[in-house]
């Protein structure tokens, strides 16, 4: 899963990588009470990449700027994405933008240092062509980082300081199992000092149980986001999610509405989507689909419960829906949980006189094993992804 940029920053800050001081803004007249000094960069905390060209990246040199940059900020989508929090950051005043980041080279499965000098927003055209690699193979020495920033045309004092930073962003990569760490634009101010000014980190969900720390990040996040779920109902006629002018809907629950009659929820974005091929392939028609997230849910936290109340909500009662496939993929633990409150939903359901039709898979546990939870209900249960669809497309019809 993504970090937002305040909180790539934040594990930044923890490892000695040069970072600005920074604000978290959750409302534009939290700017009143601002503690950095003007001039400020007002910086929507959106997943997408292409802030600045969107718009979502504005510099203010006083309050009243501030609040009224703010407030067009919050109502600016990015990708169908509006941020719930801002970050003000100090301005900074750099000479050159570089591109850095550490990732797994998916052919070697060894981790890979990347850099380019054309970093920042030229990174997207001009920049892919220009980036060096340096293929971690044996064990990490600050050799590997030296090469890398000298393969980019770095000399001198900025070489030191450049490698020396590389040499950090290596170690957190490993330290927290990261999948991704990049820092772009990388600002290197005309006295050569260097300066984080935007951060991307992807946290790998399998490994999360080891980093209590990395957990305490991303749920300091859902608290935020858990606000947007005891929004009353009406919000949940206002419909067409990505479309939607009610930015907290946009938000938190990502789902499209297509003309089917096949309700879909599942959880990540590859794997949603996956699902939603296999059904047109297989001549169904999606609905809707909502994807509950790809975090992984180690304990069914109260946030979490609400979170899938409220998704199985969204699909079951979207317009043309007549059968719910829910299609997950956790681990024998939480699956089980999000299994039974499942149960519990459809159960209140019936208690109200409708007839849900929904059928399941939720690997890795075995329709066998999952029976007894759901003894009673108007549920078929599955193992493979290919019986789900088909029981989906049959009940459908
Ligand atoms: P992105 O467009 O989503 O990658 O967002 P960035 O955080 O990279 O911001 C876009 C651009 O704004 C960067 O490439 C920089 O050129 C510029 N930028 C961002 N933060 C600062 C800052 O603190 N100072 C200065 N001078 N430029 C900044
Ligand atoms: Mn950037």
């Amino acid at each position: 899963m993504d970090l937002l940029e305040y909180q790539a920053k934040g594990l930044f800050r923890e490892v000695g990588i040069p970072v600005l001081p920074s604000q978290r803004i959750d409302q534009a007249q939290d700017l009143k009470g601002l503690r950095i000094p003007y001039p400020v960069v007002l910086k929507s905390q959106v997943r997408a990449g292409g802030r600045g060209k969107a718009g979502g990246v504005r510099f203010v040199e006083n309050t009243i700027d501030a609040v009224a940059a703010a407030q067009a900020i919050f109502n600016l989508p990015i990708m169908g994405e509006y941020p719930q929090v801002l970050l003000a950051e100090a301005k900074y005043n750099a000479s050159q933008e570089l591109y850095l980041a550490v990732t797994l080279d998916p052919q070697s499965r060894r981790p890979i240092l990347l850099g380019s000098m054309q970093g920042g927003e030229s990174m997207s055209e001009a920049g892919i062509d220009q980036v060096k690699q340096v293929i971690v193979d044996q064990d990490f020495s600050s050799f590997h980082a030296r090469h890398l920033v000298v393969n980019m045309g770095l000399s001198g004092e900025s070489l030191l300081k450049v490698s020396t930073l590389v040499e950090k962003m290596y170690r957190l990569f490993v330290d927290k199992d990261l999948d991704l760490i990049e820092i772009n634009p990388l600002g290197i101010s005309p006295t050569g000092e260097v300066m984080a000014l935007d951060g991307k980190v992807v946290v790998n969900s399998g490994a999360l149980s080891r980093h209590p720390d990395l957990i305490q990040v991303i749920d300091t996040c859902r608290e935020v986001e858990a606000k947007l779920w005891e929004t009353p109902d009406i919000w949940l006629e206002s419909t067409a999610g990505l479309l939607s002018s009610d930015r907290t809907l946009a938000c938190t629950v990502n789902f499209v509405e297509l003309d089917g009659n096949i309700g879909i929820l599942s959880n990540g974005s590859g794997l949603t989507l996956a699902t939603v091929d296999a059904i047109i392939q297989a001549k169904g028609k999606p609905a809707l689909f909502l994807n509950f997230g790809e975090e992984d849910y180690f304990q069914m936290t109260d946030i979490l419960r609400q979170q899938l109340r409220r998704s199985l909500e969204i699909v079951s009662q979207a317009r043309g829906v007549r059968v719910v496939l829910v299609n997950f993929l956790g681990h024998l633990g939480n699956i089980r949980e999000i299994g039974l409150e499942i149960a519990s939903y459809l159960q209140h359901c019936i208690a109200l006189g409708q007839t849900p039709r929904y059928v399941l898979r939720l690997a890795p546990h075995s329709a066998e094993g999952l029976k007894v939870d759901f003894a009673e209900l108007p549920v078929e249960i599955t193992d493979s992804l290919e019986s789900a669809i088909a029981a989906a497309i049959a009940s459908a019809k």
